[in-house]
């Protein structure tokens, strides 16, 4: 799956050499921090990797003294056509769609100021992600165009809509396909930011799912449900999905997750994007009906990973003022609730991210071949997860990008 965007880059000669001197580096997969990292970067690739803190001659050596750098962050679940407002849906219905251009080309920059260097568009409307794609100055983006979802079905309005039949889904992947999205985006339950659809049932019978799926698979891209009710990702699963997001076991009055649909996930390597990374706003609450349930849903994610399944933080960032476009900077203080050590935490949301887009040899790792995508922070976010919060400097594939902190004191 994700065939094209995985190649590393073995371009050589192109652009100048720079080198990031820092005091420590967290290379995306190591639990032990790197003391006096040397981070040489040529053009938009990483050239090399080594400690002790000297810099080859005739380059131009950025200082970052005090520093952490670690891969760019990597978020699996962003909706940059949403504006974060806490009426996200009913402002994009409002705007036409060269507005929402601007808007989305707005988000994605705030997610590269605040260190998310890759994003992954889980559903925009009309195909409008897939524009923005390798743009200089933004994250890099992997699109799955609008979600694919039943008539008057969750999101419906973001214009995915195919009947539920076997082959009105292998039609509407076919179209997604056509128009070179990167990922399958299906709409397996419904949501909340649906009135009148139903969290705890499934959209698509059993049957349609395996043919969007088997559609897809042999147009060589990977599938991604959104899945509420606990129906929904069984037929997930059966269905032979890569990945599932939210997976909150919902049900009609509360959460159950059968032991063995959990085991069946961890087993099977599918994907779990975790809706965590949230930022505090005062006076904002979850809606009654996720805070009755959020307990529950923390309880079976808790399970998930003790079980040993494949996760990472998929934050929905747009769909609300607690979800701002750089959202997983937030997520490995949730993930600690959920019983992640904090370098596995950061592993979840670099490399391990990657490896869920498709990009395992490009990107979520400081090593020689990779883009380079470094985060510098002010401290340990191994020992500390707000040193996430305290960025220094940014570099999306080889570019220093302005960090919110050095925008707001200029
Ligand atoms: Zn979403």
């Amino acid at each position: 799956m994700y065939a094209n965007l995985d190649r590393p880059n073995l371009s050589t000669g192109s652009g100048l050499l720079t080198a990031l001197r820092a005091s420590w580096l967290f290379d995306g997969v190591s639990s032990a921090l790197i003391p006096d990292p040397v981070v040489l970067i040529e053009g938009s690739t990483i050239r090399g990797v080594s400690s002790g803190g000297r810099a080859p001659q005739d380059v131009t050596v950025a200082d970052l003294s005090g520093a952490t750098l670690l891969p760019g962050l990597i978020d699996t679940h962003v909706h940059l056509a949403f504006d974060t407002s806490s009426d996200a849906v009913g402002r994009l219905a409002q705007r036409r769609d060269a507005e929402v251009v601007d808007a989305m080309r707005s988000a994605a920059r705030v997610a590269l100021r605040g260190g998310v260097t890759t994003v992954r568009d889980l559903g925009d409307r009309g195909y409008l992600s897939l524009g923005l794609r390798r743009q200089a100055g933004l994250p890099t983006i992997i699109a799955a165009g609008p979600p694919i979802t039943t008539p008057g079905g969750h999101c419906h309005y973001l214009g995915g809509t195919a009947e539920p039949t076997v082959t009105g889904i292998r039609s509407a992947v076919r179209e997604h396909a056509e128009r070179g999205v990167d990922v399958i985006k299906i709409m397996a339950s419904g949501g909340n930011l649906t009135p009148g659809s139903r969290q705890d049932l499934a959209q698509f019978p059993p049957e349609v799912l395996r043919a969007a799926v088997d559609e897809a698979h042999r147009l060589g891209l990977p599938v991604t449900v959104h899945a509420h009710a606990v129906a929904a990702i069984a037929d997930a699963v059966a269905a032979g999905v890569d990945g599932m997001e939210h997976v909150s076991f919902w049900t009609a009055d509360g959460v159950d997750a059968p032991a063995d649909l959990i085991q069946l996930i961890a087993d099977r390597r599918i994907a779990v994007g975790a809706t965590v990374g949230m930022r505090p706003v005062p006076g904002l609450t979850p809606p009654p009906e996720v805070a009755v349930r959020l307990p529950g849903i923390m309880a079976s994610t808790r399970r998930l990973h003790q079980a040993g399944a494949l996760m990472v933080a998929g934050t929905d960032a747009g769909i609300a003022p607690v979800k701002p476009h750089d959202a997983v900077r937030y997520a490995p203080a949730m993930l600690a609730q959920l019983g992640y050590g904090q370098a596995e935490a950061l592993r979840a949301i670099t490399s391990v991210a990657a490896g869920v887009c498709g990009l395992a040899r490009r990107k979520g790792r400081i090593a020689p071949g990779f883009d380079a995508d470094v985060l510098a922070v002010d401290g340990d976010p191994i020992a500390d997860p707000d040193a996430l919060h305290r960025i220094r400097a940014i570099y999306a594939r080889g570019t220093p990008a302005a960090s919110d902190a050095s925008a707001a004191g200029s």
